[in-house]
């Protein structure tokens, strides 16, 4: 029996992409070659980096101003990537400051020009999602995490400004509609919520580039890769064909309205479990909870092994926190299972009952 997965990321995937991603490995569409032996440049592959593409836009209803690059280097490059091309020395641009991953694009942005932390929860270890705050008119862009991995904490409304928004969307990218088209740049890992390790997807309005007087070195250049294709150099083509199949397989179970419903189904029974038992503590803002990562402690610290240690004996991997928050975090991406929640939740249940 397949354990009950969540994993922060990588994590867990749909049975059928994985063994259709066995099978291509093994045989690619029945040519007789494995996936990983064929040329990036044929046809048989510019097939898939086409259809990824398509399914992307398709998925966010996109207009033709989007382009879809998928590259290399993790959502942490983009941290760099996107001042690089995007923000002038003398230049200053916008951060939310609301979790680690966000406060790491911060320090990768003020090595290419000034940043102006418009907005911070971090006086409160990160557990809310600011609302009122200032966006000056004269900033480059507005970057934001959608969803804070680490803390558990996720954007439900994004600002409304004229200034052009970024955000990493690695943990929440397609587990819900949103009005992506508002976005200027959207960015995610693969290996959260949309394929295996190794690609990441880059979706960028056209209008916001070309406006930088630096120097870019040619692979970093968002501007080459759409000229080219997502193929300026070899790609990732594993994880881009992985990419593929979770598109494929998101847009069969009924595309994002349906990864929505899921999520909120999902994340509605474990956050009442946890309010249901007073051993369950969470620091998080209510309002600002996050569908995909649910973080929570049990302020016994032996209760809490002994927790971890119940959940690995009945087959649940992942739930330990973040190596700087500690406590608990149990991830539910798109390919989770309703049932691995139940299970989760009657365990929770069980020991709330037996030690609260
Ligand atoms: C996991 C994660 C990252 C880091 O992604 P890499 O692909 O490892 O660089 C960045 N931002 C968020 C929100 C994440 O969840």
């Amino acid at each position: 029996m397949r354990k009950h997965n969540f994993n922060s990321g990588p994590s867990i995937l749909p049975q059928e992409v994985l063994e259709q991603a066995a099978d291509a490995i093994k045989n690619f569409n029945g040519i007789n070659l494995s996936l990983l032996e064929i040329g990036h440049r044929s046809k048989w592959f510019v097939d898939v980096m086409e259809e990824a593409r398509n399914l992307v836009k398709e998925l966010m209803q996109l207009n033709e101003n989007f382009e879809v690059l998928f590259l290399h280097g993790g959502a942490t490059t983009q941290f760099m990537q996107i001042p690089l091309n995007l923000l002038n020395n003398h230049e200053t641009a916008a951060y939310c400051d609301n979790g680690i991953w966000g406060s790491k694009a911060i320090n990768e942005a003020s090595v290419f020009g000034n940043v102006n932390i418009v907005a911070s929860s971090k006086e409160k270890n990160y557990t809310y999602i600011n609302k009122n705050f200032d966006i000056p008119t004269n900033s480059k862009y507005l970057h934001l995490t959608s969803n804070n991995t680490v803390e558990g904490t996720q954007w439900h409304q994004f600002p409304t400004t004229s200034v052009p928004l970024i955000a990493d969307m690695s943990s929440d990218i397609f587990s819900r509609k949103i009005d992506f088209k508002s976005f200027s740049l959207m960015y995610a890992g693969a290996q959260k919520n949309m394929g295996a390790a190794g690609v990441s997807l880059v979706v960028v309005n056209k209008n916001i580039l070309g406006k930088n007087s630096r120097k870019i070195p040619a692979i970093m250049d968002y501007q080459n890769h759409i000229n080219a294709n997502s193929l300026l150099n070899t790609p990732p083509v594993f994880a881009i064909y992985v990419a593929l199949l979770t598109l494929r397989w998101i847009k069969k179970e009924g595309g994002l309205a349906a990864m929505e419903k899921r999520a909120e189904e999902k994340s509605s029974l474990l956050y009442n479990t946890i309010d249901n038992f007073p051993i369950y503590t969470t620091y998080v803002e209510k309002a600002d909870r996050s569908k995909m990562n649910a973080v929570f402690f049990i302020e016994d610290e032996n209760l809490q092994n002994k927790f971890l240690e119940e959940c690995n004996n009945n087959s649940m991997i992942g739930v330990k926190g973040y190596r700087t928050v500690g406590g608990i975090r149990v991830s539910m991406y798109n390919a989770l299972p309703y049932e691995s929640v139940a299970a989760i939740s009657q365990l929770m249940t069980n020991f709330a009952i037996k030690h609260g």
